[in-house]
């Protein structure tokens, strides 16, 4: 099944995918029209001008107009799939829909900055990011959240539980690790999933370490996480997996296992290098990619923690304190 038909055989079984724009380096953002009962937008694109006229004129094109819709649905806090939901739910009158462990997160969006930023300075700081880039970053991450919103949320979902529409169920299912709130919609009967960022085809959907939301301090194990929701996911009979961002995925179970082999070769990449020296996750991150751009280094220091952190399982890393920074060494 070409990527087309399987957009075909969606619009059939009445899921339309929205193509929004964000002002980010990924790209447009998916979000999905289910034409049922409820009438369902899953995702809603970035709070911008530009997302909201493209979302009317995509809906209208449909014969619908954003005050018909009934339920939002929201796949994950990040900021490019959630930002406009205060104002569709504002003149739709719509219920928003999240799983509950990120409920606090979303009512209250933008009102825990200090913590979020600690958190990300002390992490960044710690694996040996350099104060000026760690600062550059804070006034980024600060630009960028004027793209999200904060919304009510009038139906909190539970893990498992059965989302049911006049032609449809959608069973909920809790798959964190890209974020940690990562929600996938399982349509049994048509074998379709709806994926959001948790799998995406045309590239490899980063484990982000992000401040865990139950309020605790310790680092998450992100890609050990995302890793154990693949898992999960490959088991799935799915046909149609409809993803976040780009195509959607018709073989996902290849796909899985070329993330898994991805991330096994890099893990040994991250060894070798590790078994050179101790190196600060940093260090790593520079070995691997250079000087990235400010704007990436949180998302490359995430990258190598979580592949550390694999090695750490495995017993073939540990950890030494050095000063204020930690350095990886290898286990003889
Ligand atoms: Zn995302």
């Amino acid at each position: 099944m070409t990527p087309e038909e399987a957009l075909e055989q969606a619009r059939d079984a009445g899921v339309h995918r929205l193509r929004i724009p964000t002002p980010f380096a990924v790209g447009r953002v998916n979000c999905y029209l289910l034409e049922d009962e409820p009438l369902t937008l899953v995702d809603t694109g970035p709070n911008s001008g530009k997302a909201l006229d493209e979302l009317e004129r995509q809906l209208s094109a449909l014969g619908h107009s954003l005050e018909d819709i009934q339920l939002v649905i929201l796949t994950h806090q990040h900021i490019d799939h959630l930002g406009l939901v205060e104002i569709i739910a504002g003149r739709s009158g719509a219920e928003v829909a999240a799983i509950d462990v990120v409920v606090p997160f979303v009512e209250n969006f933008g009102g825990d900055i200090e913590l979020d930023d600690r958190f990300a300075a002390d992490l960044m700081l710690r694996h040996g990011i350099p104060e000026d880039v760690v600062i550059a970053l804070r006034s980024v991450s600060r630009s960028f959240r004027a793209w999200g919103a904060k919304a009510d949320v009038s139906r909190p979902l539970h893990d498992g539980e059965l989302l049911e529409f006049r032609d449809r169920a959608l069973e909920v299912q809790h798959r964190p690790g890209h974020s940690p709130s990562d929600t996938v919609f399982w349509d049994s009967e048509r074998e379709i999933l709806l994926c959001a960022d948790h799998l995406i085809a045309h590239i490899s959907s980063n484990p982000l370490i992000s401040r865990p939301l139950d309020g605790s301090e310790e680092r998450p194990r992100a890609l050990m996480t995302y890793i154990e929701s693949l898992r999960r996911t490959r088991e799935l009979p799915a046909r149609i997996l409809l993803p976040g961002h780009g195509d959607p995925i018709t073989d996902h179970r290849a796909l899985i296992d070329e993330r898994f082999a991805h991330h096994k070769r890099r893990a040994e990449r991250i060894l070798g290098l590790i078994s050179e020296r101790p190196r600060t996750a940093y260090e790593i991150a520079q070995e691997l990619w250079g000087n990235v751009a400010v704007t990436q280094a949180f998302l490359t220091l995430s990258e190598v923690l979580g592949h550390v952190d694999l090695l750490e399982e495995e017993g073939r890393v540990g950890e030494v304190e050095d000063g204020d920074v930690v350095r990886f060494e290898a286990v003889e």
